[in-house]
């Protein structure tokens, strides 16, 4: 039994634990770190390198607040870790945002905690990410016209991500509550490019690439309005019961998905996938395409959708490079335990 004090607290030491604030996470982790990050765990997780534990999510019975954990294990990046926290409705009134999050990385060797890194603007610019992953690998290459539904606190970061992908010549935009158009607006004349707010089939008939980015529960985009072509990042539906699009229009088209799983449980293809229009071997992670593995887009004419139902692996992976990126500038905090 035991040991001496020394033996023993040499045995538990931790060699030190990062920290990476939020304001720290803006100045390191911009998004091109963000885009490398996430294109490659979905490249991981297609290979089998990397996957996702189950997803807890729990209503507290506190607060109106959702509280759970994303987790997984990406063993070609060496990353293991967890995003926790949720959403609480109240905070708006404290002046914090709903979504709080913090991730907490562990070492996959020995287990001992490594990294505690800010969540909340890292969720944001993963998000992005995947939907500028899907459109540099799936959109028409000529693709010029972008079209946005959806203008909450998501979508700026989704517009700037993807107007880096494509010679986009304009935005046209729509979204259920018009006062936030603004919002993509101010984006597009900082960037100088012609924005228009649209009725919904008119964004469908111009636009050759669209994110959907809303916390809609029915369909906000019909089949028939959208051209042969188009490419479609559906971004906003992650929990079950939301849905931004016609379950019709996942039949025809082409469906690609951050994970196969949660996209027909909590995904946009839950809605297809249940009424037998869409079955699972139809959905292809985008991370076989990353890959080589799929061919992606096929022709001219074909109508692909990402499914973009948000991993924990992503959160990880970002938050693996803000520390990185901190400890070379010299930005990071540093504990003992
Ligand atoms: P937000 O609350 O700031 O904005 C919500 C957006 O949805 C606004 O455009 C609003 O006008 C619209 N909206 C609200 N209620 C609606 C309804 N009933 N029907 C149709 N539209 C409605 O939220 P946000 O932070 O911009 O996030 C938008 C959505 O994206 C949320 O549903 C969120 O859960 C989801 N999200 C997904 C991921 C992912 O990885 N896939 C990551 C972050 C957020």
């Amino acid at each position: 039994m035991g040991g001496s004090i020394e033996e023993l607290t040499s045995v538990n030491a931790l060699p030190g634990i990062s920290l990476v604030s939020e304001a720290v996470c803006q100045q390191v982790v911009g998004r091109p770190e963000a885009f490398s990050a996430v294109e490659s765990v979905f490249a991981a997780m297609a290979s089998g390198a990397a996957y996702n534990f189950p997803v807890v999510r729990e209503a507290i019975g506190h607060a109106d607040a959702l509280y759970g954990f994303k987790s997984g294990f990406d063993r070609a990046g060496m990353v293991l870790g967890v995003k926790s926290g949720g959403y609480w409705p109240g905070n708006v009134h404290k002046n914090l945002t709903n979504h709080q999050s913090t991730v907490i990385l562990f070492d996959p060797d020995t287990g001992q905690l490594r990294s505690l890194v800010g969540g909340n603007y890292l969720t944001a610019v993963r998000t992005a990410a995947a939907s500028a992953v899907s459109i540099a690998h799936l959109a028409r290459k000529d693709a010029r016209v972008l079209g946005m539904v959806g203008a909450g606190h998501q979508s700026t970061f989704q517009l700037r991500a993807a107007l880096e992908q494509r010679n986009f010549e304009k935005v046209v935009a729509w979204n259920p509550h018009p006062e936030y158009l603004s919002r993509l607006a101010a984006v597009c004349e900082e960037l100088g490019v012609p924005f228009e707010a649209v009725e919904q089939e008119q964004l469908g008939a111009e636009a050759d690439v669209i994110i959907t980015i809303t916390s809609a529960f029915e369909p906000l985009l019909m089949k028939d309005w959208i051209k042969p072509g188009t490419h479609i990042a559906c971004m906003g539906t992650d929990t079950k019961g939301k849905q931004e699009v016609d379950p019709e229009l996942l039949a025809v088209a082409s469906v690609f998905t951050d994970e196969v799983a949660q996209s027909i449980s909590i995904g946009e293809a839950q809605h297809a996938v249940a009424s037998g229009l869409l079955s699972e071997a139809d959905i292809t992670p985008i991370g076989e395409v990353i890959n080589g593995t799929h061919p992606g887009r096929r022709d001219d004419l074909e109508i692909t959708l990402f499914d973009g139902t948000g991993v924990g692996l992503q959160d990880l992976a970002v938050a693996s490079a803000a520390v990185e990126l901190a400890q070379a500038k010299g930005l990071a905090g540093q504990v003992s335990l």
